[in-house]
């Protein structure tokens, strides 16, 4: 959580950057240019972010040539607020023919929805005559922040509670977007290091004719010799790096923690990577672990874990209380594989949480968020966001068809 001098440095960091001449490609967290926003007033704090980022757009419109900006994603609270702030800036005139990039993270159950709402949003720009939007779908790099935060709240856990439902819903997802018809409006960019996923995307790429569509990204110094690989296979490579003055080294820490933490657990294909051709029982672990989220590929989409009863979604709490409506939930577009749709039961939105529609106010706050904040009596019922832990780093610039890294980690 940043005040609004230190947000309005760092955006001032990102203007720099993308008016050099050998940066083409930022991407960048809203929570870390913009500073923070009373989470139930989201029309305004939509209007305020905007209004910060729209004029990095314009810098990237008005280059001789191609900058393209991406907006990463952080935590559940962010992805409606992204979402808004994305489609809002690219729906004026001016950017109509800019393409840009947004993040959507698989171990949301809500990533597949939120995939759809893009493809239907730029299939209406594009029939505008405007540009193509890039997603890049990865599968989530906050899971520890979205258990205290649902923990601390007694809110449900807005993530997949598995590892196996997180690979199943990053597929879904990859296996809607990977369509000749929607290619054509949401270009797909799949980031991560597991190689048993880069490899079905690619062939399912393959299968379906569109390759030209599809891109892969991975983090600069993570798996240089799979990085290499995968460049060789499929002929490009974007590779993300934290870009932060030396002075402000302690702002890269939180990244380096999180790359740290991937490797460390056994849940994560990173914890395995160096020893997959010479050790067969973790070959054989991600093999099936893959094979698993393959079987589950059933072609709905998944319903939100906010539910407007606060603990329907937390194992062992009464659900007597719950007076929720039971609707349906819509069932994908499908695409050609695995079982028809069907139609299950999903819980209305709705929740204490003010990232949820039904709660934040449309409507004008009759105060806005100061910083530093001054103590004010919260409005009733309200809960304060808990404060980011993870920092962040300013930007991250990358560089297309990254040269030759050298090969092992
Ligand atoms: C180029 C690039 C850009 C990225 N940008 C972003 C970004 O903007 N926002 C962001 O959040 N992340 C981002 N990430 C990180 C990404 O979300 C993943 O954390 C990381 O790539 C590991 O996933 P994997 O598919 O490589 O590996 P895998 O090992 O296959 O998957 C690990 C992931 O599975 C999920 N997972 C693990 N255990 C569980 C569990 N028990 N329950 C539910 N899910 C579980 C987590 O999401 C975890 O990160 C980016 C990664 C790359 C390579």
């Amino acid at each position: 959580m940043l005040g609004r001098g230190e947000a309005g440095r760092r955006l001032e960091g990102t203007h720099k950057l993308l008016a050099r001449g050998d940066v083409d490609y930022v991407s960048i967290k809203v929570s870390s240019t913009v500073a923070p926003h009373n989470p139930w007033a989201f029309d305004q704090a939509v209007d305020d972010v905007v209004a910060e980022l729209a004029p990095l757009f314009t810098r990237a419109a008005a280059a001789p040539t191609a900058k393209f900006v991406n907006l990463d994603m952080e935590e559940f609270t962010d992805l409606d607020l992204t979402i808004a702030v994305f489609t809002r800036i690219l729906d004026r005139p001016e950017f109509l023919h800019l393409e840009a990039g947004i993040v959507l993270q698989a171990y949301l159950p809500d990533a597949l929805a939120a995939m759809i709402r893009l493809q239907e949003w730029s299939a209406a720009r594009r029939a505008r005559g405007g540009a193509a939007i890039k997603v890049r779908l990865v599968k989530g790099a906050n899971l520890p922040m979205e258990q205290v935060e649902a923990s601390v709240h007694g809110w449900p856990l807005a993530t997949c509670t598995s590892k196996v439902d997180t690979d199943t819903n990053y597929k879904r997802v990859i296996d809607y977007a990977l369509q000749p018809e929607r290619i054509r409006n949401v270009r797909v960019g799949v980031a991560g290091h597991n190689l048993f996923d880069v490899a079905y995307s690619w062939l399912l790429a393959g299968r379906r004719g569109v390759r030209a569509g599809i891109e892969y990204e991975m983090l600069l110094g993570t798996a240089q010799g799979q990085a290499e690989a995968v460049r060789r296979e499929v002929g490009s490579l974007l590779l993300y790096t934290p870009v932060v003055s030396p002075t402000e080294f302690d702002v890269a820490i939180a990244y380096l923690i999180r790359r740290l933490e991937e490797g460390a657990s056994s849940d994560n294909f990173m914890s395995a990577v160096f020893e997959l051709d010479q050790n067969e029982d973790l070959f054989a672990r991600e093999q099936e672990r893959f094979l698993a989220s393959v079987a589950g590929l059933d072609g709905l989409v998944p319903p939100t874990h906010k539910v407007a009863d606060r603990y329907a979604a937390v194992p062992g709490r009464s659900r007597a209380r719950s007076r929720t409506p039971r609707t349906p939930t819509r069932p994908s577009p499908r695409t050609g594989t695995g079982p028809e749709p069907s139609w299950t039961g999903c819980r209305a939105l709705g929740s204490a949480s003010p990232a949820l529609p039904p709660r934040r106010s449309a409507t004008r706050p009759s105060w806005t968020v100061s910083w530093p904040p001054r103590p004010r009596p919260a409005p009733r019922g309200a809960c304060c966001r808990a404060p980011s832990a993870h920092g962040c780093c300013t930007a991250w610039a990358t560089k297309s068809n990254c040269a030759a890294p050298s090969s092992s980690r």
